[in-house]
C-alpha cells in the first residue's frame, strides 16, 4: 500500500537531480519521503492533497505552525522593501533588541542564516576569546553540521571521538573532546585532563539525540563551576531547547551561559541562527577598534526578511503561550505513555515543556532495533494522519488545541498496533 502515490513519483524524478531525492539526510525516508505541498496552522498537506497534523514542525522550528497570518504579513512586507543589502538595517537592530530582552546574559547578538552557522561562530568566538583550540561536548549530542561539533553526534555515549562525515581530519577529532551526559564527576575529570587547552564546553540543556532528557541541575552547576574556575566558556546551544521557557532553557533550569546559540523558533520559519551573550565575549566580533579577533562574513547575515519573521514570532511567543503549549506537551506525553502501557510495550516518552520524543526500545517477538521500530512507527503514524520525526521527535505548536491532542492520542494507538504488527511480520 502506497502512503503517497504522487510522492513516490516525485521521488523518482527527484533522484535524477538530488542525491537521495532531497537536501537533508535526516528527512530521507525509505522507500521514499512524502513531499510537502503546503502547510497551514498545525496541518501539512502532501502532494496527493492528504492532510496530516504536523507534530514535527520542521524539526521544532515552527512554534506558531505553518503560514501564521502575522508572520506571512511580516515576511511579505519585508520582502517588498528589498530582501538583502550590504548595509546594516533597522530590522536587525530591532530584532537584536528583542532577542537580548529575553535573557539578562544576552547582551550582544550576531545573526546567521542557520543554526549550524551560529554554532560554528560561537565555537570560533570561544576560541578567539580564549586563544585555546579544544571544545568539549556531550557524547551523542547533536549541534548541526560544522565539522568541529559533528563528532559523536548520533546519540552514542562513546567517549571516543568519531565522525559520520567520512574524511574528517584527525586534527578536528583530536580537538573535540567527549564528556558523559549528566555525570558531573566523570565530565569534570575529563575536562581537568586537558584544562589548559579548552576554549569552551558546548552543551544543549535538553539534548534530543540523547533521548530528549534534561540535564540535571547538579550537572549544569558542576560545568558552570568548572568554567568559572578556569575561564573556559560555557556555550549553551538552545537552537531546539530555547522554547522551554520565556528566558530560554538554561534560565529555566537555573543556570546561566557565557554564550547562547539560538535558531529555529526565533526566525518564525525563515532561515536563522544567532550567537548571543556577554559583551565581553561577543566583543571578538567587534570591528570598531580595528580587525576583530573573529571576522564574521555572510551575504545573508541578519537577513531583513528573517529579522521581520523573527520579530513576529517572538511577539507572538508570550509567557502565556509558552505556558499553554508546555501544558499541552505534558498532556501529549501523558496520553502517549498511557497508550504504550495499554499495549504492553516498554517504550518511553521523554521530553519537557512542548517537546517530546518517543523512544521505541523493543517489541516482544521481533528482533528489530529501537531506531528500526521508530521508523515503522513514523510510517504507521503517516498512514494515520500524524507527522512526527522518524526518530520519534515531536513538539506542540501554538495553533494546536485540545482537538489535535485528542486526535493524536487516538491515532497513535492505531499506529502503535500497526507498527507492532509490522515489526512481528
Ligand atoms: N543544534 C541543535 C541543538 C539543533 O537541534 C540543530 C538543528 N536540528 C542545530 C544545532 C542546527 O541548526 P540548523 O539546522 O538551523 O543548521
Amino acid at each position: 500500500e502506497s502512503i503517497s502515490t504522487a510522492s513516490r513519483e516525485m521521488y523518482a524524478r527527484a533522484c535524477e537531480v538530488l542525491p537521495g531525492g532531497n537536501t537533508r539526510t535526516g528527512i530521507f525516508n525509505s522507500p521514499y519521503p512524502i513531499y510537502a505541498r503546503s502547510g497551514n496552522g498545525c496541518r501539512v498537506t502532501d502532494l496527493d492533497g492528504v492532510e496530516r497534523i504536523d507534530f514535527l514542525n520542521n524539526s521544532t522550528t515552527l512554534i506558531h505552525g505553518h503560514a501564521h497570518p502575522e508572520i506571512v504579513a511580516a515576511v511579505t512586507e519585508a520582502a517588498g522593501r528589498g530582501t538583502c543589502f550590504a548595509l546594516p538595517t533597522e530590522a536587525e537592530v530591532e530584532f537584536a533588541e528583542a532577542v537580548c530582552a529575553r535573557n539578562e546574559s544576552f547582551e550582544w547578538a550576531r545573526f546567521t542564516s542557520s543554526g549550524t552557522e551560529a554554532v560554528m561562530m560561537a565555537v570560533q568566538a570561544a576560541r578567539a576569546y580564549t586563544g585555546k583550540p579544544k571544545i568539549a561536548k556531550f557524547a551523542g549530542a547533536f549541534h548541526g553540521a560544522y565539522d568541529s561539533v559533528a563528532v559523536n553526534n548520533y546519540g552514542s555515549d562513546s567517549l571516543t571521538p568519531h565522525s559520520h562525515a567520512t574524511g574528517t581530519p584527525a586534527a578536528i577529532l583530536a580537538n573535540t573532546v567527549m564528556i558523559p551526559f549528566n555525570d558531573p564527576d566523570g565530565a569534570v575529570a575529563i575536562l581537568r585532563e586537558n584544562v589548559d587547552d579548552f576554549a569552551c564546553v558546548l552543551i544543549d540543556p535538553v539534548p534530543w539525540r540523547l533521548g530528549l532528557l534534561p540535564a540535571n541541575r547538579e550537572f549544569l552547576a558542576a560545568l558552570r563551576a568548572f568554567c568559572d574556575e578556569t575561564g573556559v566558556l560555557l556555550v549553551s546551544d538552545e537552537i531546539s531547547s530555547f522554547r522551554i521557557g520565556y528566558h530560554g532553557a538554561m534560565h529555566a533550569m537555573g543556570g546561566v551561559a557565557d554564550l547562547t546559540v539560538l535558531g529555529k523558533i526565533i526566525g518564525g520559519g525563515m532561515p536563522i541562527g544567532a550567537v548571543t551573550g556577554r559583551s565581553k565575549f561577543m566583543s571578538v566580533f567587534d570591528p570598531s577598534q580595528g580587525t576583530p579577533k573573529l571576522p564574521h562574513s555572510g551575504s545573508y547575515n541578519a537577513n531583513p526578511v528573517s529579522m521581520a519573521a523573527g520579530m513576529a514570532s517572538l511577539r507572538l511567543l508570550t509567557p502565556e503561550q509558552i505556558d499553554r503549549i508546555n501544558a499541552m506537551g505534558e498532556q501529549v506525553r501523558r496520553e502517549l505513555r498511557s497508550v504504550i502501557a495499554e499495549e504492553g510495550l516498554d517504550w518511553a516518552v521523554n521530553g519537557m515543556s512542548s517537546l517530546f520524543r518517543i523512544v521505541t526500545s523493543t517489541v516482544p517477538g521481533s528482533d528489530l532495533s529501537g531506531p528500526e521500530l521508530s521508523r515503522l512507527l513514523f510510517q504507521a503514524l503517516l498512514t494515520n494522519g500524524i507527522l512526527i520525526g522518524n526518530s520519534g521527535l515531536g513538539c506542540v505548536s501554538t495553533p494546536m488545541g485540545q482537538g489535535e491532542i485528542d486526535e493524536f492520542a487516538v491515532n497513535f494507538k492505531q499506529a502503535v498496533r500497526q507498527a507492532v504488527a509490522a515489526a512481528r511480520s
